[in-house]
């Protein structure tokens, strides 16, 4: 990779250009230790500011719309002079080696508009863990003047919650459907929603979309009221017909200005960052203790007398921390 100063990508950020955003998600996704040196450095410098801008993640299953949903609003946000970053969490890309988020074609008008940005999720190793840069992506987004940052995720494995702790709205899309189908959703996803958007609400579906709303409605009526004051809202949408996005738009805005008022917005902002921060404390720690030779030749002694029922997992336990603690003495 071409090495840039410091000053190329603050200066790039600050005169909003997006081939030097670019390369400055490819430095702090790097795992060279110069260039995380140098990331640390630029993602210190640009610690505040982001707080005009709304973190919007969007998770449904493969097929219901995602990226045509993103593609229509996208355009519709820079129609209200808005500009627009997509970031993807792909929790397949590893699997299938190409991504089906990576693929930029699916929002080929979006990615033209230089209002927008769309990142295709890189294939690295450690997109769907703790160690994923999204969170550090989605602060170069708005150190280089994104307003609106979308965070897409298909909805497999816990890439919702990971999404989730690093937005400010979730929103849940799904397609019109029966009363069984509705119940398939996942009800921990459900609780996590601010917003569920039935997408595909056109054409035959129009009427089916309507009742899944009230079934819906229903449905989260039984749920226990959130501490925050926000009732999750449902909005229909059809983003072939280009319909429902003044609507889906409406409903971020008023839980922004809610969530303001309430002093909510920024305090999640907050606790997102420290429990990102001990997260990674967390994992850093654990990476730094298991490539320790002598530890892991401990942790697997012990682990073959847990195996074979020669020492309690108490015991063992013990014996590993008791290594620990000699090696940090
Ligand atoms: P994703 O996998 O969730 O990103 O879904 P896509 O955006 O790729 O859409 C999957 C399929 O659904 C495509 O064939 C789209 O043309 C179609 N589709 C997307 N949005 C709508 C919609 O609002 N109405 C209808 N009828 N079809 C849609």
């Amino acid at each position: 990779m071409k090495r840039f100063t410091l000053d190329y990508y603050l200066d790039g950020l600050r005169s909003k250009d997006t081939v030097v955003l670019a390369r400055a998600i490819t430095l702090v996704e790097s795992s060279r230790s110069t260039d995380q040196y140098l990331a640390d450095q630029l993602l210190n410098e640009i610690i505040n500011n982001n707080a005009q801008s709304i973190r919007i993640g969007i998770t449904g299953t493969p097929g219901v719309g995602k990226s045509s949903f993103i593609e229509g609003f996208g355009s519709f946000l820079i129609q209200q002079h808005k500009r627009v970053a997509v970031l993807a969490i792909d929790p397949t890309s590893q699997r299938t080696g190409g991504s089906i988020l990576g693929d930029k074609t699916r929002m080929e008008t979006l990615s033209k508009n230089p209002q927008a940005y769309i990142r295709p999720s890189s294939s690295g190793s450690t997109l769907g863990g703790v160690n994923n840069r999204t969170h550090e992506a989605i602060l170069l987004c708005e150190a280089a003047g994104f307003d609106v940052v979308i965070v897409e995720t298909v909805g497999v494995g816990q890439s919702e919650t990971l999404v989730n702790s690093m937005v400010d709205f979730f929103l849940l899309m799904i397609q019109p459907g029966s009363g069984d189908d509705l119940q398939g959703i996942k009800k921990g996803i459900m609780e996590m929603a601010h917003g569920i958007v039935i997408n595909k609400a056109d054409g035959d579906q129009a009427k089916l979309a309507k009742r899944s709303k009230s079934d819906l409605l229903n449905a989260l009526h039984l749920f226990a009221a959130s501490d925050t004051g926000w009732n999750t809202r449902v909005e229909l949408c059809s983003a072939l017909e280009k319909m429902g996005f003044a609507e889906v738009w409406e409903m971020i805005s008023e839980f922004r200005q809610q969530m303001f008022e309430n002093g909510l917005f920024l305090q999640n902002r907050i606790d997102q960052n420290l429990s990102w921060f001990e997260n990674r404390v967390n994992f850093g720690l654990m990476m730094q203790l298991t490539s320790d030779d002598r530890l892991s030749e401990v942790i697997e002694k012990t682990r073959g007398k847990v195996k074979s029922g020669e020492l309690s997992v108490s015991m063992a336990t013990t014996e590993v921390l008791d290594m620990v603690r000699q090696l940090l003495s």
